[in-house]
């Protein structure tokens, strides 16, 4: 079972679109997989299901050991994945209090084995809160995804700080297994030259494949649907069936 946190403690980047069309590319390739949706503002949830359909329980309850793993489990075509809720905003202050908080997300995904599942990929909220910390202590890599704009790597030090002390002091087995360039538009000149100072910065780290600006990815959500879903044919799901390939095979 591969466990990958998508991460940057920026909102607006591309996270929750990642993680849900790379966990369903890889579904594709037929590849069990499961999503956690770890941000409260549960935009990966609400993107796959609308808001009348009633989510009872949540990640908030399995972090909180309300209820088993089994039974917050959602299922959509092809892959499943853990809804989150608003409460989950108020579970950073709550948890805070918690023994071994920042190892609750791993003990829920401790449930997980004998499951089966190929990939777990978790959504982060956009910040380096205890709920971030609970993915990289419950992960085995750190995915960052980066939009291919102006500043793309700035405060990113924070962030590479916080998965060494992670390394250190909660989880030895944590790295980053890669990094992800996302609206990508290469009518802009800044666009080429900062994803160029990214792979400076990280090397053959790097994802080949950049996802590429494209509408259907931002109306797709309204939909409830992944990309392969609602424009098979659109860039979106050629960029993001390539970059689950290159994820399923290394790189
Ligand atoms: P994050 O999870 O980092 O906050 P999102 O995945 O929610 O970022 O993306 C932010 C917004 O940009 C959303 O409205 C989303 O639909 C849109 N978006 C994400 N990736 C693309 C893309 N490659 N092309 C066009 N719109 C995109
Ligand atoms: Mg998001």
């Amino acid at each position: 079972m591969k466990t990958i946190a998508l991460t940057n403690q920026k909102g607006g980047v591309g996270k929750t679109t990642t993680t849900i069309n790379v966990g369903a590319g890889l579904a594709k390739l037929g590849k069990k997989v499961l999503l956690i949706d770890l941000d409260p503002q549960a935009n990966l949830t609400y993107s796959l299901r609308t808001h009348s359909h009633r989510l009872e329980k949540t990640i908030y309850h399995a972090l909180r050991g309300q209820v088993n793993v089994d039974d917050v489990i959602v299922k959509h075509n092809g892959f499943d994945f853990i809804p989150s809720s608003l409460e989950l905003s108020g579970a950073e202050l709550e948890l805070a209090s918690e023994p071994a908080r920042e190892s609750l997300l791993k003990n829920v995904m401790k449930q997980l084995e004998g499951k089966d599942y190929d990939y777990v990929l978790i959504d982060c909220p956009p910040n380096l809160g205890l709920l971030t910390l609970n993915a990289f202590t419950a992960v085995k890599e750190v995915f960052i995804v980066l939009q291919s704009e102006y500043l793309a790597l700035h405060g990113l030090s924070k962030l590479l700080d916080l998965i060494k002390v992670v390394q250190q002091r909660l989880n030895n087995k944590l790295e980053v297994g890669g990094i992800i360039c996302t609206l990508y538009d290469s009518r802009k000149n800044l666009n080429k030259e900062v994803v160029g100072h990214i792979k400076d910065y990280f090397g053959n780290k790097v994802f080949k494949t950049i996802i590429r600006d494209n509408v259907a990815l931002a109306e797709a959500p309204s939909h409830h649907k992944t990309i392969f879903e609602y424009d098979g044919n659109s860039s979106g799901a050629h960029d993001y069936f390539e970059l689950a390939k290159e994820v399923k095979n290394g790189h």
